[in-house]
């Protein structure tokens, strides 16, 4: 059985599968809706629910019992009940892309920190796979299982995709990724993910939060506008532990550089004694509002862990930044079945 979505706002309306989530269906017809973890924790799908029911797969936990009660509902768990009908937000810029299933072989691995892989994935000539700079992909597991990770690369013809891993104690896959992963395995993955790229009708000054490999997608991002020409301001805040987690240090000092446009910024929030670190200390969001007094006139994008984004909603709203500016992956952990 299949029921109708209707979105007020868009005037577009999907039929949803049994069993299928709003934003699946979306997906399947081309449909974007902002999203990002797909396990209803980071809260950026969240919609609101006009008429008829919905049931979720997973508790929805980005929402607030004050936020369920006001009709709030989470488009990547919600499978509805009866037909209904939700005001949301819809994106046309990855509407084109198609999610696919491609196999892809390991052709590189670099450790390039103590706990950071960099892992270089060779997809096979004969098929295209087209994303936009900053999606991420799931890779499958044996098991059934996916784990997430954001490209790091901007696309490319001929194309190999770099993924930035880093190693989560008991991790099942960044386990298997330092210890017995080897060049010319054979993977597979689904993608593109998400609807964390760069807003392109904007020409507002850009600052990027990275903390860890959250670098990976902002990477890819600063990447492909250098290769556009873009003369957008950007200011990157890379935040990890100490200087040996700045594992690609060199090539984002350079990067600025050369492009007058852009800033970069590394800060350490535990740096090690003989670091002899004389640049920003703290948390990273910290030396965002140090630097910055009023966010108003900004963009953020931010790519870390939940504890970074949920400090960035919070403080860099208060700073002026309106909700709708801030655009986020948050690195939650995988939600197994
Ligand atoms: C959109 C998106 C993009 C991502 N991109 C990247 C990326 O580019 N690079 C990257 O390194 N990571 C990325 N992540 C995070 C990555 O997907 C997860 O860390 C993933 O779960 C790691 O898989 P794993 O199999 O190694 O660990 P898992 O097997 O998933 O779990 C690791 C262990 O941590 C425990 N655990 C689970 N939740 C928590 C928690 N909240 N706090 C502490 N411990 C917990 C589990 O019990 C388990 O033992 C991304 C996540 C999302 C949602």
């Amino acid at each position: 059985m299949s029921f109708s979505v209707h979105n007020r706002k868009s005037g577009k309306r999907i039929e949803v599968e049994a069993d299928e989530t709003i934003l699946d269906a979306g997906l399947r017809n081309s449909i974007v809706f902002p999203y990002s973890c797909r396990g209803g924790t980071c809260g950026t799908c969240k919609a609101r629910l006009i008429s008829g029911r919905v049931e979720y797969t997973h508790p929805p936990q980005a929402l607030s019992d004050a936020e369920r009660e006001a009709g709030d509902i989470l488009l990547c768990q919600a499978v509805p009940l009866d037909d209904v009908e939700i005001e949301a937000t819809e994106l046309a810029a990855s509407a084109e892309i198609q999610i696919k299933i491609m196999p892809c072989r390991v052709s590189a691995m670099e450790r390039v920190a103590h706990d950071v892989m960099v892992l270089r994935l060779k997809l096979p000539a004969s098929q295209e796979f087209r994303y936009l700079a900053g999606q991420y992909i799931d890779i499958l597991l044996r098991d059934g299982r996916r784990r997430s990770f954001s490209m790091a690369s901007r696309p490319q013809s001929g194309q190999e995709l770099e993924l930035h891993v880093r190693h989560v104690p008991e991790g099942q896959f960044s386990t298997r990724v330092f210890e017995s992963m080897k060049v010319k395995d054979l993977m597979r993955f689904q993608g593109p993910f998400g609807t964390f790229f760069l807003r392109e009708d904007s020409e507002r000054p850009a600052i990027l939060v990275a903390g860890g490999t959250g670098l990976a997608p902002i990477k890819a991002v600063l990447d492909q506008a250098i290769a556009d020409g873009s003369t957008r301001e950007f200011h990157l805040f890379w935040g990890v532990r100490a200087r040996r987690d700045l594992y690609m240090d060199e090539l984002l000092a350079a990067w600025a550089e050369r492009h007058d446009n852009l800033r970069y910024t590394p800060v350490l929030s535990e740096p090690a004694a003989d670091d002899a670190w004389d640049g920003e200390s703290g948390f990273v969001h910290e030396a965002v509002l140090r630097h910055y007094d009023d966010l108003a006139a900004h963009e953020v994008y931010a790519c870390g862990p939940p504890v970074m984004i949920d400090a960035a909603k919070t403080h860099f709203t208060a700073r002026g930044l309106p909700a709708g500016r801030l655009f986020y992956d948050s690195f939650e952990f995988a939600v197994d079945d």
